[in-house]
């Protein structure tokens, strides 16, 4: 038998208020075993802290949202939102499922050639296209999704001068109901903005509209706001029929959907009360099937689902590298890993577990990074077991957007595995060096020597 650990007795204040229904500890047992790889293993061979991604917990999600859409609509295409993780490794999970690539800018859509994405499945969407972006896009038959009136006359000018035509859809943001509208991207809906670059679009020869899209926010707690999205595109593709008597061939729902993480202030945790994939699903599917198109007028349905498709596939471990009290009595934990990896931290409260096995004793404590930085703080208020110096946590639920806005500030980004089907563990990051970083450096002759 192992000897206990001895634990300090303390005497500490009663904080009531934070609580849900459930209590306010966030773990009871130790996860010890990622995908069945040992946690104390990966992080003995790659370092701490270390990303780990699951590959069959991205091919389950990405099966059952395909099963929620394809049983309730018959055409049906996924995009990976490259931006939420563009990883070659996680990409590519995503490809050899079927998914097409859903890109922002020219080094993602890079990226996606790169992998091997045919050009005719790459959408392209975002702000900044520069004219040489929209050359390659078209040469290559990409989809490309406007934005705003400026691309749309480039668009027009740069085909004329290829004497090709251009594959596009625009981008229509809209009120649904969830506020603020997210505005800034695209034609709008009400004030007549989408139907008016539709009928530019639907002048200029060079430009073949295949699709409409909308991307109407991120983490929507309410699928309704999905049934009104599709409706008004429906609505757009309704009337580019009577007037123009063209078939839209796409709708582009975008993505957005929540992922069971739980948001900063929200009182019950996230996977009691986001809409399943299957609301959202019925939501579009419902509104479209319903519209009124005929059986073979129907439109291809198109989704960029980033974040739920990959946050509970990626995991953070990391290590204790201190415990102390704050001036105000408060217990403090600092780890080996801040917001310079979890950028998703200031937004959701992760669900964070001890690594090993520990005593009953918890205390309400603060979580700090390893950054010499006051804002480097991981939860202000978490209760978990009394963790000390060495001991190793995991952080669930961090696949989506923690590695595409890490940030290299003070530390350097570490290694990233992916763990496959048959449990081999695979590095598919490798941690940065001060080479990295030297590496896009140049110091001016007259300042490579000093004395002091
Ligand atoms: C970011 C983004 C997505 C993915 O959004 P999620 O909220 O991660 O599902 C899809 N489409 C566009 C245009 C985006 O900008």
């Amino acid at each position: 038998m192992t000897k206990l650990t001895y634990e300090r007795p303390v005497i500490q204040k009663l904080n009531t208020g934070t609580m849900n229904k459930f209590g306010s500890r966030t773990e009871y047992t130790p996860v010890t075993h990622i995908e069945g790889v040992s946690v104390k293993s990966l992080m003995a061979d790659y370092g701490s802290p270390l990303f780990v991604i699951s590959e069959p917990q991205i091919r389950r999600n990405y099966q059952s949202a395909v099963r929620a859409f394809k049983t309730r609509y018959p055409k049906v295409q996924f995009a990976w939102s490259y931006k939420t993780n563009y990883l070659n490794a996680v990409c590519n999970v995503f490809h050899q499922e079927g998914a097409w690539a859903e890109v922002v800018s020219i080094f993602e859509y890079q990226k996606a050639i790169k992998n091997g994405v045919p050009g005719n499945k790459i959408i392209f969407n975002g702000p900044d296209k520069s004219s040489d972006d929209l050359r390659t896009a078209i040469n290559n038959h990409s989809l490309i999704h406007i934005d705003h009136f400026d691309e749309l006359y480039m668009l027009i000018e740069i085909a004329q001068e290829l004497k090709t035509k251009a594959t596009i859809a625009i981008r229509v943001n809209m009120d649904t109901g969830i506020y603020p509208i997210w505005d800034r991207f695209g034609f709008n809906y009400e004030n007549g903005q989408a139907w008016n670059a539709i009928n530019k679009i639907m002048s200029a020869p060079e430009l073949e509209l295949h699709g409409l899209h909308c991307h109407i926010g991120t983490f929507m707690l309410s699928a309704g706001a999905y049934a009104t999205a599709a409706w008004k595109l429906c609505d757009l593709a309704w009337n580019v029929k009577l007037k123009w008597n063209h078939m839209i061939q796409y709708l582009d729902l975008g993505g957005g959907f929540a992922s069971a993480n739980t948001l900063k202030g929200s009182y019950l945790q996230g996977s009691d009360i986001i809409p399943s994939t299957e609301d959202y699903a019925d939501a579009i599917a419902t509104t479209i099937l319903n519209f009124g198109f005929k059986p073979d007028e129907l439109p291809m349905l198109f989704l960029e689902t980033g974040r739920s498709l990959i946050d509970d596939a990626g995991y953070l471990l990391g290590s204790v590298l201190a415990t102390k009290r704050l001036s105000d009595g408060r217990r403090a934990t600092i780890m080996d890993f801040g917001v310079n990896l979890l950028f998703t931290a200031f937004w959701y409260n992760h669900k964070i577990s001890p690594a090993q096995e520990f005593s009953h004793h918890t205390e309400d404590m603060v979580l700090y990074g390893p950054l010499c930085m006051n804002i480097d703080c991981i939860r202000e208020s978490i209760n978990l077991p009394l963790l000390s110096k060495g001991d190793q946590v995991v952080v669930h639920r961090v696949g989506a957007y923690n590695m595409t806005q890490w940030m290299q500030f003070i530390q350097m980004r570490p290694n990233v595995v992916m763990v496959d089907a048959k449990q081999k563990v695979h590095l598919i990051r490798t941690k940065e060096s001060i080479d990295t970083m030297l590496r896009y450096e140049l110091v001016p002759e007259h300042l490579e020597q000093f004395k002091l």
